[in-house]
């Protein structure tokens, strides 16, 4: 196929590379990025001609729209805007409706698996849009990733995403909460991961990625908290949880608490540029307020 790839950045150039070394062709732009290897074009309009398959991969909503409707008018008949960009579900399905007033289809496939997932191909694309237009990009996300959810029409990738990153935040801090609980009762770390990675408590946060360090497998806690998932990622995945939950009115308390404590975390205090499981030495450090 021809593909047109926006967005380069830590994600994106590695997922265009992945897409070219499978014998794609792929051009590529960037306001500010210039990966090694990969034929740029001087602006997205240009990038985004004559492809098959238009690739967006861009910090926000904003950024996207901007970037649609540059692209959208270059882009030739029938062709699919696949944006794998985490950003609120409105602009997802106004990007599409936009899409299709241009003859062309799109999808919204954000991913998990971050910048290691990006660079082995091993991401999880979680996808709202046509079936029609799902099943053109598919071979794209089996070289991109391992897995790939259709979850219905425009914007539902971006709604699954979100939701699945609520929970995440929320458990975290559960996890993290629980632990530093568990220090100040007297109780064993291991002890405490022994226990409950193996009782109703378990979780992800848990049992996969344990915020505490020297317990259960290798994860960032492991390395400094050094990302992994950084703090502030994990605060815009939140603020767009809250946003989506405010526009369709649905009462998300955790959520919103989540929200408000890593931003505190983020902005206020020294979460920036750490892992999000940072938070438990972040709770060390406290009392009750
Ligand atoms: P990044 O900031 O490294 O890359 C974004 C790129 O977009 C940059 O290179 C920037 O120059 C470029 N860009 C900005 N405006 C542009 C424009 N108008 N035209 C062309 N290029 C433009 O960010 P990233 O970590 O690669 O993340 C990209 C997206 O993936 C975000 O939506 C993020 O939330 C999501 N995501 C990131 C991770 C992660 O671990 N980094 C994990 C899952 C999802």
């Amino acid at each position: 196929m021809k593909i047109g790839f926006i967005g380069l950045g830590n994600m994106g150039a590695p997922m265009a590379a992945n897409l070219q070394a499978a014998g794609h062709e792929v051009v590529g732009f960037d306001t500010v990025a210039s990966p090694d290897g990969l034929d740029m074009a001087a602006t997205s309009a240009a990038a985004a001609e004559g492809a098959d398959v238009v690739i967006t991969m861009l910090p926000n909503g904003d950024i996207l729209r901007a970037v649609a409707s540059e692209i959208h008018p270059a882009m030739k008949a029938g062709a699919v805007h696949l944006d794998c960009s985490t950003v609120d579900v409105q602009s997802a399905r106004d990007v599409a409706q936009a899409a299709q007033n241009a003859d062309l289809s799109a999808v919204d496939a954000p991913v998990s698996g971050g910048i290691g997932g990006a660079q082995a191909g091993t991401l999880t694309f979680m996808a709202g849009g046509p079936t029609d237009a799902f099943e053109t990009v598919r071979p794209l996300f089996d070289i991109m990733g391992q897995k790939a959810v259709h979850c219905g029409d425009a914007g539902n990738g971006q709604a699954a995403k979100i939701c699945n990153n609520m929970i995440l935040g929320i458990t975290m801090i559960g996890t993290c909460e629980a632990f530093n609980l568990a220090d100040k009762l007297g109780l064993d770390r291991q002890a405490m991961f022994d226990v409950v990675s193996t009782s109703s408590g378990y979780s992800w946060t848990m049992n996969t990625y344990c915020p505490a360090p020297g317990v259960g497998p290798q994860s960032p806690a492991d390395n400094g908290y050094k990302p992994g998932f950084a703090a502030e990622l994990m605060l815009k995945d939140l603020n767009l949880s809250q946003m989506a939950a405010e526009a369709v009115d649905a009462d998300t308390p955790m959520g919103q608490a989540a929200t408000d404590l890593y931003a505190q975390f983020v902005e206020d205090e020294d979460g920036m540029g750490q892992d999000f499981s940072a938070m438990l030495p972040r709770f060390e450090k406290r009392g009750r307020g």
